[in-house]
């Protein structure tokens, strides 16, 4: 058994970690703050390649392994919760279904893009009645001529007011339950009928716009689906299923970054005469939170392991991000309690910390639903 990276894993880690060290960290609050999409950041990860990491090279990628992809992740998010789902919608969702599902010619001209970074792309998958339940689906698509006729919506679609493509689910056959349901490449500024009704307000996640979309009368030419029609409700599982591995990245990411803030805190925070680190209530706090957090990364990892050397990963992605969710928000609550009553107001980014790891037990699979998919694969 190795716990080592390899040296290309070590290496695209530390070009990332010195890239959110320099360019992130720095403008983490800003982006809080402001919460708007930070295109600047974008473009130039989009020059070191971090669009695109898992991508063959003849797609416009960096050719890395989903290893180093999720580690690649990791730090991003560190840096800002909201750029590691910006990253995570973009590259582990939208541009995993083409690279998986689409043809050839789909993959030259929607996916190269995607992975130089010049487009943004969106996965639009929930509706306001279907969250979990993702067959309750209402859009749908039909078929007439050599065009499917769209209508509906989407909600909380990630960089959904700022992507070049969108990946759409609809039922094709509104009949046939999960079995009904097909995707497709939108490209909202191409395709009349396309329309983004605003955006949440939201506790965290800031910078990644989460929208609203609708569709009245959208015609898809058919070349626009992926796969065959009926295969998007397998299609989305399998892409959620290595999302799942890369928003475990995201909860360590920012566990680490509420713990390193926390530790350092602890050091020079002085009440009775001596930094709090030294009492031992706080000093039990922070071995609790780095030994979740070691915990967490080796569920992440195993999963990661076990998707590139291609064995099954469904429980191991699910334990991964269902572990590294609470672990996130646990931590992070306890780098506010450490903060004392600073942890509680912006001067210092614990709450921010707090905020971002929420979402995690929310988004590609709640908690809850993750429970169940472990729950079966362990009862078969
Ligand atoms: C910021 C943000 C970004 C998002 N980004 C995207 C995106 O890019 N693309 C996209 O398609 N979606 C996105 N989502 C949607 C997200 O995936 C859903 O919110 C999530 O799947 C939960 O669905 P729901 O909100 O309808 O909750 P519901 O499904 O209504 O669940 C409500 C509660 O009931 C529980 N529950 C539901 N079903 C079960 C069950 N079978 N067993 C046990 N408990 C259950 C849930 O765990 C939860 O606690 C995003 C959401 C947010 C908040």
């Amino acid at each position: 058994m190795d716990f080592t990276l390899s040296p290309e894993q070590t290496q695209i880690r530390e070009m990332v970690a010195e890239f959110v060290d320099e360019e992130v960290v720095p403008v983490a609050s800003e982006i809080d703050h402001e919460d708007e999409f930070p295109r600047e950041l974008v473009d130039e990860m989009a020059d070191l390649g971090l669009m695109g990491m898992p991508f063959p090279e003849e797609y416009g990628g960096a050719g890395l392994d989903y290893h180093s992809y999720a580690l690649g992740l990791e730090e991003i998010s560190r840096g800002s919760g909201g750029l590691g789902t910006v990253v995570a919608a973009h590259i582990s969702l939208a541009g995993n279904m083409i690279y998986e599902f689409g043809s050839e010619d789909q993959k030259t001209e929607y996916l190269t893009p995607l992975a130089e970074g010049d487009d943004i792309g969106a996965f639009a998958l929930s509706e306001a009645g279907a969250g979990s339940d993702v067959p309750a689906m209402e859009t749908t698509a039909t078929l007439e001529d050599n065009e499917y006729v769209v209508d509906g919506g989407k909600l909380w679609i990630s960089n959904g007011s700022v992507a070049d493509t969108v990946i759409l689910f609809a039922k094709t056959d509104p009949e046939a339950g999960n079995k009904g349901i097909s995707s497709f490449i939108v490209r909202p500024e191409e395709d009349d009928g396309f329309y983004v009704e605003g955006t949440e307000e939201k506790l965290g996640d800031k910078g990644c716009p989460t929208a609203e979309l609708r569709f009245d009368d959208l015609r898809l030419p058919e070349e626009r689906r992926l796969g065959d029609e009926g295969r998007g409700f397998v299609q989305a599982l399998k892409t959620l299923n290595g999302g799942r591995i890369t928003i475990a990245a995201r909860g360590v990411g920012i566990a680490r970054a509420a713990f390193e803030e926390a530790r350092t805190y602890a050091g020079e925070r002085e009440q009775f005469g001596q930094p709090i680190g030294e009492f031992q209530s706080i000093k039990h706090k922070l071995a609790d939170m780095d030994t979740k957090i070691q915990a967490a990364k080796l569920l992440m990892h195993k999963a990661a392991d076990n998707k590139i050397r291609g064995e099954d990963y469904i429980k191991e992605a699910a334990q991964a991000k269902l572990y590294a969710s609470e672990v996130s928000r646990e931590v992070a609550n306890e780098g506010i309690q450490i903060h004392g009553g600073y942890g509680y107001t912006k001067d210092f980014p614990a709450e921010r910390f707090y905020r971002d790891a929420k979402l995690n037990e929310i988004y590609e699979g709640t908690s809850e639903v993750l429970r169940n998919t472990i729950g079966d694969r362990l009862l078969g």
